[in-house]
């Protein structure tokens, strides 16, 4: 079944301990729709500006991504500077810059108003929300946000909130939003505030997903993550490509998708950017998928 998503696409710079690169391509779309592309189609909802290199949009469309909702205007593109330390599970902003992402008015093609399957990558909850209002009966509804967000929007956020079957976080996140500090009880507060699961992602710890029932689908562990950017992203790309798939959102599937999700952010971080994700095969995918079963069997 079909899959839509709103996100940033973006030009990154970023920090990490194995190096520095400028200007690459990244966004939370970009990841998102590269990573659910191996499982479904994906129709992305996104605006880039004029400056964005022409090879990035050729790699997204040989991607089999759906573009017709990726609108150029006049302006610069999206802009995220990051940094991370030894601690490669938490990115520190330098700098975000807005610039084509302050003006965009989403509006969705004919052909994508009927998508089941919607994911509301990060970016102004606004625009999640002006994106929700056009899709006509979704079937599964999940939403990430980060800190920014948060802090900028709040009133935003929380309607958004009221609308999406599940929020995928970070624990950062998790916490500043809910006011705990511990990720039983922020996760718990959370759904009070309206999605009935909460996946809540630590890094190289891996993820929790609270719903009816509480599962753990733990990070692939790997000798070396050479930049983090972009794992959140991927791992939502993994879990609704996976779900949208299989066209099912029960427990079981979600389950089964969760580790879906660690398994494709395990690719992303292993080089800067979506170089990995370029190279990525589904048999590169399943095998990985299948050594997770052997990593939890007991
Ligand atoms: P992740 O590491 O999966 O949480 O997401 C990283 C991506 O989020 C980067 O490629 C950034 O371009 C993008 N990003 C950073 N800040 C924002 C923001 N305020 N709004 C939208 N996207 C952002």
């Amino acid at each position: 079944m079909s899959l839509i998503v709103i996100g940033s696409v973006a030009l990154d710079s970023v920090e990490t301990p194995h190096g520095q690169r400028e200007e690459i391509l990244g966004g939370s779309a970009s990841y998102f729709s590269t990573v659910a592309s191996y499982f479904t189609k994906v129709k992305l909802v996104a605006v880039v500006g004029e400056d964005f290199p022409e090879e990035h949009v050729a790699f997204l469309k040989d991607r089999g991504v759906d573009l017709e909702g990726l609108r150029k205007s006049k302006g610069r593109t999206f802009r995220w500077k990051g940094r991370y330390g030894e601690n490669l599970n938490e990115a520190q902003t330098l700098e975000t810059q807005l610039n084509v992402l302050e003006t965009f008015n989403p509006e969705l093609p004919a052909s994508y108003t009927d998508a089941p399957y919607v994911f509301l990558a990060n970016i102004d909850p606004e625009l999640q929300g002006k994106v929700l209002d056009q899709v006509k009966a979704p079937k599964f509804i999940a939403c990430d946000t980060m800190n920014y967000w948060i802090t900028g929007k709040p009133a935003a956020l929380r309607e958004i909130l009221q609308r999406i079957d599940c929020l995928v976080v970070n624990d950062g996140e998790a916490r500043q939003l809910s006011g705990e500090t511990n990720i039983t009880r922020a996760a718990k507060k959370i759904r009070a505030m309206g999605p009935k699961q909460v996946i809540i992602k630590r890094g190289e710890y891996g993820a929790l997903v609270f719903g009816e029932e509480t599962f753990a689908a733990p990070a692939f562990p790997l000798e070396e993550v050479k930049d983090p950017t972009g794992a959140g992203d991927s791992f939502a790309g993994g879990f609704m490509g996976y779900l949208a798939s299989t066209g099912r959102n029960d427990h079981e599937a979600v389950r089964a998708a969760a580790v879906m999700g660690s398994v494709t952010a395990s690719f992303a971080v292993e080089e800067f950017s979506l170089d990995r994700l370029k190279r990525l095969s589904r048999p590169d995918i399943d095998g990985r998928y299948e050594a997770f079963r052997r990593l939890v069997r007991f």
